[in-house]
Order: structure tokens, then sequence, then C-alpha cells
């Protein structure tokens, strides 16, 4: 066999190779480690279709067992941050969800947030006497997505494991925004880290919030740690979206102020012309206005914060 066949016929079998890899691959359905914006919304829908999310309902109830019970299915393990505080209307109960990863058996020390990225949501929807408010963008899309991050992330145990997702309860004022006055949730949550020693505490906190609407953009407020908000911008050019992504000109009220105070960094990631715009706390706020679209960006905009966030140290 001269030089030239036997240089054709390993050109063949290398061809062959490479077809049955690619078979293979396909058979692994790598499409399932990608963030699925119509998966992020059929969990709104499912968390819309409970009823107004309103604390100590029995529809916030039915809320935190599907947000528990889909995420034990991806292997992340939830504790329940159960607390009451005063609010304009008396004592209300409140209940905040942590979600951990854990391949095994291990406990986990919940005390210990060292080394660990926060991705945060509020779940409630705002009590409103004169409309049904369903809340499908605010505090829909946002849970919407941290459960599909969920399943993604555990794609990948090294990285879940870095990671934990916050659902908080009682973001909504139940009057108007003041110091006792709505935030109940992360109030509480960063409390318990506010006199962890520094190497306990989370690195960073992402807060999602309004992030479903068709129109979204997302402006953060003036006052974000300039670390967090590079990390931002970088994650949105390297998928491709940064026009969407600006700068609110004021500081805002938001479940990433008590974490910041509580020093761990803290970004709210958020559309604020949502609110100036007119649409927020409308009866609007339903599955009609948020698309699986704005989800899906989210959802991608997180993953590579967290990929750039975790391959550089
Ligand atoms: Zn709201």
């Amino acid at each position: 066999m001269s030089t030239n066949s036997k240089r054709r016929l390993s050109l063949i079998a290398i061809a062959a190779g490479c077809t049955l890899i690619l078979q293979l691959l396909n058979g692994c359905k790598p499409n399932d480690k990608a963030f699925s914006g119509e998966l992020a919304y059929k969990h709104v829908e499912a968390l819309v279709n409970f009823g107004p999310r309103e604390p100590g309902s029995q529809s916030i109830i039915k809320a935190q067992n599907y947000i528990e019970k889909e995420l034990n299915e991806f292997g992340w393990k939830i504790f329940r941050q159960s607390f009451s505080d005063q609010t304009p209307q008396g004592e209300k109960d409140f209940v905040n969800l942590r979600a951990r990863f854990s391949s095994g058996d291990n406990d986990i020390d919940w005390k210990d947030g060292g080394g660990k990225i926060l991705v945060c949501s509020h779940y409630d929807t705002k009590i409103m006497e004169s409309i049904n408010f369903l809340g499908a963008n605010d505090g829909g899309s946002s849970t919407g997505i941290l459960i599909e991050l969920g399943r993604v992330l555990s794609k990948n145990p090294n990285r879940a494991s870095r990671i934990e997702l916050v659902f908080f309860d009682g973001e909504e004022a139940v009057v108007d925004f003041t110091a006792v006055d709505g935030l109940y949730g992360s109030r509480h949550y960063a409390k318990y880290w506010r006199s962890a020693p520094q190497e306990k505490k989370p690195v960073a906190a992402y807060v999602l919030d309004l992030v479903g609407d068709k129109n979204m953009r997302i402006d953060p407020p003036i006052d974000s740690p300039p670390h967090l908000l590079s990390q931002l911008y970088k994650a949105s050019r390297q998928i491709g979206k940064k026009s969407l992504f600006g700068i609110h000109p004021t500081p805002i009220t938001d479940d990433h102020v008590p974490l910041n105070a509580a020093g761990i960094p803290a970004i709210d990631i958020i559309d604020s012309a949502y609110i100036s715009g007119g649409k927020w706390h409308q009866e609007g706020d339903n599955m009609d206005s948020i698309s699986s679209q704005s989800l899906n960006l989210i959802g991608d905009v997180m993953l590579q914060i967290i990929e750039n966030s975790i391959s550089s140290n």
C-alpha cells in the first residue's frame, strides 16, 4: 500500500471517529446544560397559578412547597428560615428559603457562607386590596429563573457547591417602604450574617428583581458595588447583550440593601424603567407581560457571572 493510500485510510478512520463522537454527544443532549427560558417561564406560570403570594397565605405556602420540591429533584437541600415580624397590619409570619447543593449525605453547615455566591429573589407578592395582583414579573420572574438555575448548576456539582440560592419572603412593604416596612425577609436573613466573621460571610450577592418583562432592560442602582457592576457589564458583553444594561441614577430600596449593610457586597439586577414607566404594581403584571427570552437572557448572564467568578479564583 502506498503512503498516500495509508494516509487516505487514516483520514477516513479519523472522520468516522469524529462522526461517532458527534453522535454520542447528541445522544447526551448537550442543551441540557444550557439555561432554558421556556422552563423558567413554566415555573413562573406555576407560581402565578397559586394566586397572590401574600405572606402567611395558603398560596405562598404552595409556592414554598413547589420551590422546595423542584430544587430537591436536582440535588438541592432547603433550609426554611421561619420568623415573625411586626408590620403595619400587625404581626405576620414569613419564611425565607435557602437552597444549597449537596451531592452526598454531608450535613450542610448553614452558618458557614465562606466563599459562597448568593443568587437571590423575592417570591412574595404585594398585598393589594383593590386589584388581583399576580406578580408574574414582580416576585415571579426572578423566582422562576432561580429554580431553572438550580437545574442547570446541578449538572456541574463543583460549581453548584459554591452557590446559595435565596428566596426572600416579605420583600414588599405592607403599606410603603420605610426602615421597618418592607424587606422583611432580607433584613432577617442579613441579621444572620451581620455578626459572622468575615471569612464565613458569602463573598457576593446578586439580587434579581423585575427581570421578565417583554421590554426588559437592566439598570442597577448608582450605588452598586463597582466590582459587581463591572462583572455584570462584562458578562452582558460576553453574551452579546451589553446594550440592555445601564445604570439607574439613584439608589433603590430592595433586598440588596440589608445585605450590603451586613458586609456582603450585593448588587440589584433590576429593570428600573419598569418602575418609573408606570407598570409596577399594576394588574397588568401577568403572564402575558413577561417573555421567556427575557428570562433566558438573565439566566445566561447569571451563569456567565458565576463562570467568570469561579474560574478567576
Ligand atoms: Zn413589588
